[in-house]
């Protein structure tokens, strides 16, 4: 394979130089920060200062970020604890059918353990509405967890207005973000959305695999989820994993040295999508998506496994939906009451700032050459 073309950064992004490089000092320097001589406080040090660059890109404090291994361990963390901390006054969760697996089989869980849960539905577009949420919540309502980017449309969830309504309705109800796909994807500061909780992951922002953060508003008192050394404040236990952080905020620096990045990634999607609904007419699109990295669309009657098969022997990677499905339909486009063609066509495309037009050339012919040599179920 001569050259990738990717377009699958949804799922994950190359690891930025900038990140690399910050790795391998902290790396080289390998003290554990909870250990009392010189040596080792420098890493202690290192983790402080790492903290400050991603809580100012989050604009918040740095005594409310936690580091977590990933955006799972997030997510679990902020809606297990979260529950919990409500349970004098109920058991009755309110989230959304297209969160990610992460919310989604962790409500599941909790079902299992005698909570309630209500899953809000989109509309064709994938939308959720502020109304839809209010009318769901109720008087033992203790968490309400939404997204803020899908993960498969691109679609921006409206949370700061849900925030509002959710706290004028009760203020003791506890309100999660999964913010995964929204961090530095989105032009606010996520402290700005006003939630409790909010999960973030650095492998979708050019960190790199196996580290993630969680912010908890100041005076939320979340008991930890992993208990033992007592790192994070005596929140977080285990040591931390000093090159994965100080590679987390390095990328997020070079992001924040990059202001044009949020306008070139939809520049280059509105190329992609204007090119693939000139040249292949019977593609449909099933989102443009409201952030500038993601969109979703059809060839109706194609599988889409295939045809990501057929791509990716090509070297070009784009995705039948979230890389966590596993061949499974999308429950996402599945709960937007798609048309069953559609649903089996449907493909994710998903963007950097670095995006080429020749990358995205190259994926159009890779799809229309695809589409030429396969049957589909409506021929
Ligand atoms: N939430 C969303 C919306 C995601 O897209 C993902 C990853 O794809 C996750 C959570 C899980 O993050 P991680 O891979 O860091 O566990």
């Amino acid at each position: 394979m001569d050259q990738l073309i990717y377009f699958d950064y949804a799922a994950t992004t190359p690891v930025k130089h900038e990140a690399v490089d910050a790795m391998v000092d902290a790396l080289r320097q390998f003290g554990n920060p909870s250990s009392r001589y010189e040596y080792a406080r420098q890493a202690a040090c290192r983790v402080k200062e790492d903290r400050v660059t991603i809580a100012r890109a989050f604009g918040c404090s740095p005594a409310e970020l936690y580091f977590t291994s990933c955006g799972t361990e997030s997510d679990n963390w902020a809606i297990r604890r979260g529950v919990e901390l409500g349970r004098r006054r109920g058991r009755h969760i309110v989230t959304t059918a297209i969160e990610h697996a992460a919310v989604l089989e962790t409500c599941k869980d909790l079902e299992r353990q005698g909570c309630e849960v209500t899953y809000l539905k989109p509309d064709k577009a994938g939308r959720i509405t502020v109304e839809q949420l209010t009318a769901a919540l109720r008087p033992d309502t203790v968490l309400v967890s939404m997204m803020l980017v899908n993960n498969e449309t691109g679609v921006i969830l409206p949370v700061a207005d849900c925030v509002k309504a959710v706290k004028a309705f009760d203020p003791a109800i506890l309100f999660h973000c999964d913010a995964v796909q929204g961090f530095l994807k989105t032009p606010d500061p996520l402290a700005r959305l006003g939630a409790d909780l909010v999960a973030v992951s650095g492998h979708k922002v050019g960190a790199p695999k196996g580290v993630g953060a969680l912010y908890i508003k100041k005076g939320v008192r979340l008991r930890p989820l992993l208990t033992g050394g007592g790192q994070e404040d005596g929140l977080r236990s285990g040591t931390e994993a000093t090159a994965q952080i100080a590679g987390f905020a390095a990328a997020v620096r070079a992001n924040a040295a990059d202001p044009g990045r949020l306008e070139r990634a939809a520049a280059i999607k509105e190329y992609t999508l204007a090119k693939l609904k000139e040249t292949l007419p019977k593609l449909e699109v099933i989102s443009a998506g409201d952030a500038p990295h993601i969109c979703a669309v059809t060839l109706p009657g194609y599988k889409s496994e295939v045809v990501v098969r057929v791509l990716g022997d090509q070297g070009v990677c784009v995705s039948s939906g979230s890389a966590c499905h596993k061949g499974k339909p999308s429950h996402v486009f599945a709960a937007m009451n798609l048309p069953k063609p559609w649903l089996d066509g449907a493909l994710r495309l998903s963007f950097s700032p670095d995006s080429t037009k020749e990358e995205a050339d190259a994926l159009v012919s890779a799809l229309t050459d695809a589409a030429g040599r396969l049957f589909t179920t409506l021929s």
